[in-house]
């Protein structure tokens, strides 16, 4: 049977379900739809930060989730060549706590039942084929499922449903801006693993290799490999072997679960491209990962969505009253989704690129361990304090100069380096303006750019 809705938000992740939580909590009548039964798993590691975890608090759920065990995260020792250091995790009078590591279905799900709590109908098992059209206009989605093939009718349909989206794909929404990604991830969890407090996040970056290790819930210890592509046969003839190599490689992380036991498969996500998508046209919207993918290195995602749908759900309540001024509001959270990510995006491509860091950045932020400035760094990872704010180019000058005087590199090369950084800074700046597009429109189009396929949003 069909039924109609104000919203239906496809995808019931940290992105739909928060969404759908705070819309039937204004007392909108809300389908949220995912494919996938809960609690179920993703292909995700979950560390989150400082502001994730202040939208679980403020949507009332922060207690269920640090009932499955996850420790706050208070201390991250960081590796990156050969600068080594350890710090506490900036944390305002306000916030709840720092960063926590919560699997998937542990999260996913406390999300989904607030959704349910709330009033929003939520339909698992129910496959989303695409977005439903009339006049010019979304108008709800054609799913299937336990009542077979049916259409639910929407006023909006939010495309909450990650980065092989349904609606954008069927609402023709473009990618722009593009970051292949270069590396590929590999994680498993420990049981008995031997830390005290703080609990610490590892991230250990030297060589062409990344490793990453925290407390997660449940007593489990996760331990993440980031190795370049190029290493993927070496993988694949012996996935085992290979993530043991990468363990015993970072020391601290295999100290710390050398009593303890592997438990669970081995997970690996071998692929990403990070990219925007056109993220609002009339009738629909997307959030998460379906309008914005960037590389997971520096664990963003999860904080992202929990922000993204809660600024998506003011906007949606603010722009009741008619289509067009939903769709202006959902545009206008479009642009706001663009200038919050843009700067993060391209910092976490770096983070991921393969081969060893630049001796220039390390040399940058070796001068902020000395001028006691990790803090602000570590507060780019927490959203706070914008990359830019952190990598300025007066630090990279500074750095530049120092590197030179010391005659450890050939001048030349630093040279290079500096001026390929400053060089990249500048093309960034002009993509954030003027995105590249990476497909051609399609058929319900988006908010459309006034100059073809370089205008912003
Ligand atoms: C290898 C890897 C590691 C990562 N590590 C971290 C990390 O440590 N920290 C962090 O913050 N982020 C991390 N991320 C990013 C994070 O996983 C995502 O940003 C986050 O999951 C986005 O949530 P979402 O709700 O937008 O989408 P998703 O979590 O992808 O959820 C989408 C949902 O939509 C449903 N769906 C899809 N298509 C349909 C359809 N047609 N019909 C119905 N339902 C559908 C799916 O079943 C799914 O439940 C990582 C990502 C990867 C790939």
């Amino acid at each position: 049977m069909d039924a109609a809705f104000d919203v239906v938000v496809v995808g019931a992740r940290c992105a739909g379900s928060p969404l759908a939580t705070l819309l039937a909590r204004e007392g909108l009548s809300v389908a949220l739809v995912d494919r996938a039964e809960f609690p179920s798993d993703t292909p995700s590691t979950h560390i989150f930060q400082n502001e994730g975890a202040k939208v679980l608090e403020r949507l009332g759920v922060l207690d269920k989730v640090l009932a499955s065990g996850a420790p706050w995260i208070e201390r991250n020792d960081s590796r990156i060549s050969h600068l080594r250091h350890a710090d506490p995790i900036p944390r305002r009078p306000d916030d709840p706590g720092t960063w926590l590591c919560v699997r998937r279905p542990v999260l996913d799900t406390v999300l989904v039942e607030a959704a349910r709590e709330a009033g929003a109908q939520v339909l698992t098992s129910t496959r989303v084929a695409g977005v439903v059209e009339r006049d010019g206009r979304v108008c709800g989605v054609r799913v299937s499922g336990e009542g077979g093939v049916r259409l639910l009718a929407a006023g909006l349909v939010v495309g909450a449903d990650g980065r092989g989206s349904a609606v954008a794909r069927s609402a023709g929404a473009r990618s722009y801006n593009l970051i292949p990604g270069q590396r590929f991830g590999v994680w498993a969890y420990y049981e008995g693993a031997t830390w005290s407090p703080p609990a610490t996040l590892f991230f250990h970056r030297w060589d062409d290799e990344l490793v990453i290790g925290c407390p997660a819930d449940s007593g489990l210890f996760l331990v993440a490999a980031i190795p370049p592509l190029e290493r993927l046969p070496s993988f694949r003839s012996d996935p085992d072997g290979f993530f043991d190599a990468q363990l015993a490689a970072c020391e601290p992380v295999a100290a710390t679960v050398a009593g303890g036991r592997r438990v669970g498969k081995l997970q690996a996500m071998l692929r990403w491209t990070g990219y925007f998508r056109e993220s609002a046209g009339p009738g629909w919207a997307l959030v998460g990962d379906a309008g914005h993918f960037k590389d997971p290195t520096p664990g963003q995602g999860i904080s992202d969505a929990l922000r993204q749908a809660e600024r998506l759900a003011s906007a949606v309540v603010a722009g009741l009253g008619g289509p067009a001024s939903l769709d202006q509001a959902t545009a206008a959270w479009w642009r706001w989704r663009d200038e919050d990510a843009a700067e993060m995006a391209w910092f976490a491509g770096d983070l991921g690129r393969a081969g060893p860091v630049p001796p220039v950045l390390v040399e940058m932020l070796g001068e902020l361990v000395a001028s006691g400035g990790v803090a602000s760094f570590l507060d780019v990872m927490n959203h706070r304090t914008k990359p830019s704010e952190v990598l300025t180019a007066t630090r990279l000058a500074a750095a530049t100069g120092r590197l030179i005087k010391r005659r450890e590199h050939r001048r030349s090369e630093i040279l290079r380096q500096a001026k390929e950084i400053a060089a990249e800074e500048l093309r960034r700046q002009w993509l954030n303006k003027h995105p590249a597009y990476a497909g051609s429109g399609g058929p319900v189009g988006a908010t459309q750019p006034q100059e073809g396929v370089v205008s912003p949003p």
